[in-house]
């Protein structure tokens, strides 16, 4: 199989982590028989101020009809103060190539790098289904006698019983192809009771099409508490755009924070983006000291996306050993730098 890959670095320590999961994910692809071939493209802060755009019209168009995968960096620099570019290109993406899924994997690789008191790998292992294209998100809004004592500020959270049914099924289709117990829908029905409505019924629907898989719901605080308390309960956890956001970084938070943190944003079948959770880091930018195992992580998701799961769990496997070897950089306890993981995790996927 072969596909062409976009490469998008970005800001900061986008370049650097991304030149590194590009070359291990092209060497497991290689191994695996998929057939790589990547196109890099500037899109950046810089190119922002010198072009007056994010991205050129028409790319995203032209990324859904040849390219298998967008490899992202990171967007973020402080000369674009309200992130212009970084909008055009992340959220255009997630709209033009209606990627509806963010699969957030929640896996903790050790016990060191977990906040939490006698809990292990075994322990932290599910996997984040959020919505990415609806609820609060969309857009819809207005603010009235802005700036008086009688403001009004409103924003409207939407919907669609196609959007919800969507990703929900997603999260089910995952469980059965990846052998995992449960699917937990979250959401907050008891408060919001039209929308959180028809959250409740479409699940009901979709997990009856999947009796082998175990389907319960918990509403939104209940889930952020027992994600902390006992984490083990959770496998495929399914829930709406914002509140995905919020417990997906809870669960980074679980897996020993932006280190290790992956992402996907997927339209099954279709060009969808892989990028680490982490942001720009400015104040690293350029030392060497960034952690590319975020970046190398996602692209491991890319590889899966493309239909290679050997592939991608060759990198995983990787990335365990690197840690548990303890070649990793600064902020995970190691002392190399961001080349060095990378020539080391790719010496590991070659052996
Ligand atoms: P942005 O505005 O782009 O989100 P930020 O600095 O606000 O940038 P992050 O980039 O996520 O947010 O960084 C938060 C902190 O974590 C910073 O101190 C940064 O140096 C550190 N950090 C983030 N990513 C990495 C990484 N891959 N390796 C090492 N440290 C990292």
């Amino acid at each position: 199989m072969a596909h062409k890959i976009a490469v998008i670095g970005g800001d900061g320590i986008g370049p650097e982590v991304t030149e590194q999961a590009q070359r291990v994910a092209g060497a497991a692809a290689k191994r695996a028989g998929l057939d790589l071939s990547f196109n890099s493209f500037p899109y950046s802060a810089d190119y922002y101020l010198e072009h007056g755009v994010g991205i050129e019209p028409g790319r995203f168009a032209d990324f859904r009809a040849n390219y298998g995968a967008i490899l992202f960096g990171a967007v973020g620099d402080k000369r674009v103060p309200d992130m212009a570019h970084g909008r055009q290109l992340l959220l255009g993406a997630r709209f033009e190539l209606d990627l509806y899924i963010n699969l957030r994997p929640i896996k903790l690789f050790t016990p060191d790098l977990c906040p939490l008191k006698g809990k292990g790998p075994d322990d932290v292992n599910m996997v984040i289904f959020r919505e990415n294209t609806e609820g609060l998100y969309v857009g819809v809004g207005g603010q009235v006698r802005r700036g008086t004592d009688d403001e009004i500020a409103m924003q409207t959270a939407v919907y669609t019983r196609r959007g919800t049914e969507r990703i929900i099924r997603a999260a089910f289709e995952y469980a059965v192809k990846n052998e995992r117990k449960s699917v937990c829908m979250s959401d907050k029905a008891n408060a919001m009771r039209d929308g959180h409505e028809l959250w409740q019924r479409t699940f009901k629907e979709v997990a009856a099409e999947y009796p082998q898989i175990e389907a319960f719901h918990l509403y939104v605080d209940v889930a952020a508490m027992e994600m902390v308390q006992n984490p083990e309960r959770f496998d495929v956890l399914v829930t709406e755009n914002l509140f995905g956001d919020i417990l997906s970084d809870l669960g980074a938070g679980l897996q020993g924070g932006l280190g290790t943190a992956a992402s996907g944003n997927i339209h099954p079948g279709r060009c969808s983006l892989f990028e680490p959770v982490h942001g720009s880091a400015p104040d690293i930018a350029g030392t060497g000291k960034a952690n590319p195992m975020a970046a190398v992580l996602s692209a491991a998701m890319m590889l899966d996306h493309l239909g290679s799961p050997e592939a991608a769990l060759r990198v995983e496997n990787a990335v365990i050993a690197q840690i548990a070897a303890g070649d990793v950089t600064v902020d995970l306890g190691g002392n190399l730098n961001c080349v060095e993981v990378g020539e080391r995790l790719l010496a590991r996927v070659l052996a």
